[in-house]
């Protein structure tokens, strides 16, 4: 489990640091998002929370993860955004990273030198397993790097792809996560192959 690390609080030389979690769909990123902030909340730190506004799966306000635990957030539609708005916090939690702009690197780089913490949460991946949006450079830049894994719907294996289970040429589709499985390397793989054979609707 990933542990706040200790930082000198000197106010002359304050430096803050960017924490990624990353991992498939059905993989706990956001309930880990979400239990690090509250942590930060407990310390007396002010925090703030963006997302996308293009991820409306849920309530529009609040980041919402199946524990119940929400935290209300911002909705962004640049990653520039987040600077406007982050002024007066400490902690700065993304969710959903994989769907803003490249700019969200020199966003986080901005924030963290500016001494503050920083923690983003987003798909490693996309349906089809290429790297997705800005994650792979969020990766690069983070000091810390945590990948969460979901379970195969299949076999109970460790899952770390997002399998999408209808056809559909679009990267993401919003709003249909029963359109999602999470399957392991091996049965995503056996998913793929299958598909010709289905035809290309
Ligand atoms: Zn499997």
């Amino acid at each position: 489990m990933f542990i706040e690390p200790k930082r000198g609080r000197s106010n002359d030389q304050k430096m803050g640091w960017v924490e990624l979690i990353c991992g498939s769909m059905f993989s706990g990123k956001t309930e880990e998002l979400i239990r690090r902030l509250n942590r930060a909340k407990i310390a007396q730190q002010n925090v703030e929370i963006f997302k996308p506004g293009i991820d409306t799966r849920y309530d529009e306000e609040d980041i919402v993860s199946h524990n119940k635990n929400s935290i209300r957030s911002t909705p962004v539609n640049s990653a520039a955004e987040i600077l406007l708005y982050a002024g007066n916090c400490d902690v700065v939690g993304i969710d959903e990273a994989q769907f803003l702009d490249k700019g969200v690197v020199e966003v986080v780089n901005k924030l963290a030198n500016s001494g503050k913490r920083v923690i983003v949460a987003g798909l490693d991946m996309d349906s089809k397993g290429e790297p997705f949006g800005p994650m792979p450079a969020l990766m690069a830049v983070a000091e810390y790097v945590t990948k969460v894994h979901a379970i195969c719907v299949k076999c109970g294996d460790i899952a770390h792809f997002s399998y999408r289970t209808v056809a559909d040429e679009k990267q993401v589709l919003l709003g249909e996560l029963e359109s999602y499985e999470a399957r392991c390397r091996r049965c995503y793989n056996m998913a793929k192959k299958a598909e010709p054979a289905l035809g290309t609707n």
